[in-house]
């Protein structure tokens, strides 16, 4: 069996582990990355956050992702009925990036991972984790390629970047059940035949059907645009109990007043997949040698498009902290990662199950809209979740909860009236 020595061992070429690659390439760290599929592959994941651009920008991926021309996303509308709520991140509470792209993934990820290969970073594709045993901190990992063969890869650190693969959660027996209950969901692309010009066509939209259902509109640079509908395990199940998951999303779009005349009637380009229970989380993110991070570690909801942006951060600070372990110094992984990585976990988990209340839906949708109140959920939609000068991200646990009662009550005291 063939045998090779690398400081760092990346699993999978996803955002997380281009980001992470990339970074530790830049600060001359012999990195190398191992990834089971063949690019392009299709993966969900399309609507990104701002807090994304400052870890590609960081990572030195931002120009070559510039150059493709995808989609812009200054903001988010979410729709409930005739009700409109729209988020521009240009408005939004604090610092940082004001817009993001709109992506067809297996383009995004192909234009990252060749990106990492033009740095000079050693990315094997179709080259498959199968095992992995640790001797202290260094550690032995098996990876077998498309022909059957295997060979050994002996590594210092290893960053597991395989997001739903999650290899190191499985052979070293970390996954968790989620906090949040079970959603599913089903999505194809489609030729936008009917999109209309200019701002409509273009925006980034969410359909609420019932409270815990709502269908993601998600138009790309290329022409095509991503559908899909979120929901209940049950009711997702329910939706396409024959199995047709073409017929399950049509009836889905079929729900959709608002969007039932632009996608009521075009073809879907691959046949509708279904993700169902996709929540996930882990025991612990790190341990000796090595760090779990993107979709190999969480994953909460796609409702706020947090998972990339999860993915980057994590990937970035993984990066950073092997290389400090590496160049000798004692690093707090408790503290300095997984504290931090999970805070804003936490933030985006209050949004979240908030969100499938129905409380945040009361506040995004309350009119006369208080302009304050937006710009500081805008920041946690653009994934500035770190910011505790923001209440919104610093008393997450309370706010929404309290400000969505305030609203119940006026609303009663209006009735009574
Ligand atoms: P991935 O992008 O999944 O990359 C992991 C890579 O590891 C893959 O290429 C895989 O082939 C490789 N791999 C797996 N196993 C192995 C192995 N054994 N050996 C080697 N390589 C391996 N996120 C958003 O930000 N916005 C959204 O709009 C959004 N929508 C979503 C909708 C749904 C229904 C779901 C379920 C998720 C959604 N997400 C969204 C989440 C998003 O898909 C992930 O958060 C994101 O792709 C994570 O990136 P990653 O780099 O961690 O993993």
């Amino acid at each position: 069996m063939g045998k090779e020595f690398v400081d760092v061992l990346v699993i999978g070429a996803g955002p997380s582990g281009c980001v992470s690659s990339s970074y530790l390439k830049k600060n001359n760290i012999n990195v190398k990355v191992v990834e089971k599929a063949r690019f392009p592959r299709l993966v969900v994941g399309e609507s990104l956050i701002p807090r994304v651009m400052d870890h590609f920008d960081e990572a030195g991926l931002f120009p070559a992702l510039d150059k493709m021309n995808f989609e812009k996303k200054l903001g988010a509308r979410f729709l409930r009925g005739d009700e409109v709520c729209l988020f521009d991140f240009s408005d939004k509470f604090g610092e940082g990036w004001d817009w993001t792209w709109q992506v067809p993934r297996a383009d995004f990820d192909n234009t990252l991972a060749n990106e990492v290969i033009n740095k000079g970073i050693d990315l094997e594709f179709e080259t498959e984790v199968v095992d992995i045993r640790f001797e202290g901190t260094d550690s032995v990992t098996t990876v077998k390629n498309k022909n059957g063969e295997t060979k050994e890869i002996h590594a210092k650190f290893v960053i597991d970047s395989s997001g739903y693969g999650r290899v190191l959660p499985r052979l070293l027996d970390l996954e968790k059940p989620s906090k949040l209950s079970p959603h599913s969901a089903i999505f194809s692309h489609v030729e936008d035949i009917n999109r209309e010009t200019g701002t409509e066509g273009t925006l980034i939209s969410f359909d609420i059907i019932e409270t815990e259902v709502w269908l993601w509109v998600i138009p790309f640079s290329n022409g095509n645009t991503s559908v899909g509908i979120v929901g209940p395990t049950g009711y997702i199940e329910k939706l396409a109990e024959n199995g047709d998951t073409t017929e399950a999303l049509r009836k889905a779009i079929s729900l959709s007043d608002y969007y039932v005349k632009r996608f009521g009637n075009v073809d879907f380009i691959f046949e509708p997949k279904k993700l169902v229970d996709y929540s996930c989380s882990v025991k612990k993110l790190y341990g000796d040698g090595f760090a779990l991070t993107g979709n190999a570690s969480e994953f909460l909801d796609p409702v706020f498009s947090s998972g990339m942006a999860f993915a980057t951060e994590s990937g970035m600070l993984a990066a950073k902290l092997a290389i400090r372990e590496l160049n000798g110094e004692t690093i707090d992984w408790q503290k300095e990662y997984s504290d931090y990585i999970l805070y804003g976990v936490d933030v985006f988990t209050t949004y979240v199950k908030e969100w499938y209340t129905g409380n945040l839906q009361e506040l995004f949708f309350h009119r006369p809209e208080n302009e304050d109140v937006k710009r500081k959920i805008c920041a946690v939609l653009a994934g500035y979740v770190w910011n505790k000068d923001n209440p919104f991200v610093k008393k997450h646990d309370t706010v929404i909860k309290n400000l969505a009662n305030l609203i119940k009550i006026e609303k009663q005291q209006q009735e009574l009236q």
